[in-house]
């Protein structure tokens, strides 16, 4: 099968993953065999590679916002059939055994595999998952369509739900891209009622224009002072002062809470009385269960979500990630692997 591999750590300016043939896996006991239609461009991406994140082993194939069809089963595996269109997301596997996974915690198991950093992704045309992580994709969404749902979408809905929003509060998106322009359209829908005010950077009019598109009831820049403040806020950026930002926005009690696996700048000095006192919180959102998968993937059928994408082929990987990391991308980035 083709592949794009990525051999070391290094800059994603060196365009570093490569086009190779590779070896197509072959799925295991309870696994399912995976022909990829398209994977999603995920922000996580540049931190495996440039090391923040780094992989388990090289080389290795990244990408966890899978969409395919069903193409062999391993033995023992009855869930789905040859042919059905499934999804898998970051999550790979977990132990199922330990105090995290016994309490559905399975986020924070120890012994749990990500998809794309320890095991093998989904820029590739095949893949294998044990199918117990993987998830039928509701039949409204395209393949395109689908694939940033399994993260930004499935890891912003965690974020919303850890936010403690709640209808007729005030709601603070911080940054713009493929999670939040998807969180907007699930508060939208599920708190009619509140308003949702949105910090980009001001050079960033192409989210500006998405985040007016969909519904933001207030635009401003990181550093801007908002008309109100805020019950709750989540933080997109991979910068740390938006933190900050957020918590000095902060009403009484609020939480913001943190969508990002790792920040390229520090979070700045805190000063208690403006950014905590109050009972106002910090938290930071660590991956998915397979559970906000499940009720997700479902709800955003429901609502409908409609994710704004920008489509690349397999080989393009490289110039989709440098769009991202400058943060020139459209919506989401999606890898077209299977017409
Ligand atoms: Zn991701
Ligand atoms: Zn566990």
């Amino acid at each position: 099968m083709k592949a794009m591999l990525l051999d070391e750590v290094s800059s994603v300016e060196e365009k570093p993953l490569r086009l190779m043939d590779f070896p197509r896996p072959i799925p295991a006991q309870g696994q399912i065999l995976v022909k990829v239609y398209t994977c999603g461009v995920c922000h996580t991406e540049l931190d495996e590679i440039e090391g923040r994140v780094a992989p388990s082993g090289f080389p290795m194939i990244l990408g966890h916002e899978i969409v395919g069809r069903v193409e062999a089963l391993g033995s023992g595996a009855s869930k789905f059939q040859k042919g059905d269109r499934v999804g898998i997301a970051w999550i790979n596997w977990a132990c199922g055994n330990c105090t995290f996974c016994l309490k559905g915690e399975e986020n924070l198991c120890s012994k749990a595999k990500w998809t794309g950093k320890d095991v093998y992704g989904g820029y590739a045309q095949y893949t294998v998952v044990s199918e117990d992580f993987a998830y039928p994709i509701p039949e409204e969404f395209s393949d395109v369509k689908a694939a940033p749902l399994l993260c930004a979408g499935v890891i912003g809905y965690r974020a919303l739900r850890l936010s403690g929003m709640e209808d007729g509060m005030i709601l603070g998106l911080y940054g713009f891209g493929a999670s939040a322009h998807i969180v907007i359209q699930v508060a939208k829908y599920k708190y009619s009622n509140s308003r949702v005010f949105v910090f980009t950077r001001p050079e960033q009019k192409e989210h500006q224009d998405l985040a007016k598109k969909l519904g933001a009831d207030w635009i401003g820049a990181t550093g801007d002072t908002p008309p109100e403040k805020l019950d709750c806020a989540i933080d997109f950026t991979p910068v740390g002062e938006p933190v900050r930002q957020a918590l000095g926005n902060l009403q009484k009690g609020g939480r913001v809470v943190i969508n990002a696996i790792r920040k390229v700048t520090p979070i700045p000095e805190l000063d208690y009385t403006e950014h905590l006192w109050n009972e106002k919180e910090v938290k930071s959102v660590a991956n998915v269960v397979r559970k906000d998968a499940q009720e997700f993937l479902p709800l955003a059928a429901e609502i409908p979500i409609v994710p704004e994408t920008q489509e690349f082929g397999l080989k393009e990987a490289n110039e989709a990630l440098i769009l991202l990391k400058e943060g020139r991308m459209h919506g989401a980035g999606v890898l077209q692997i299977t017409e």
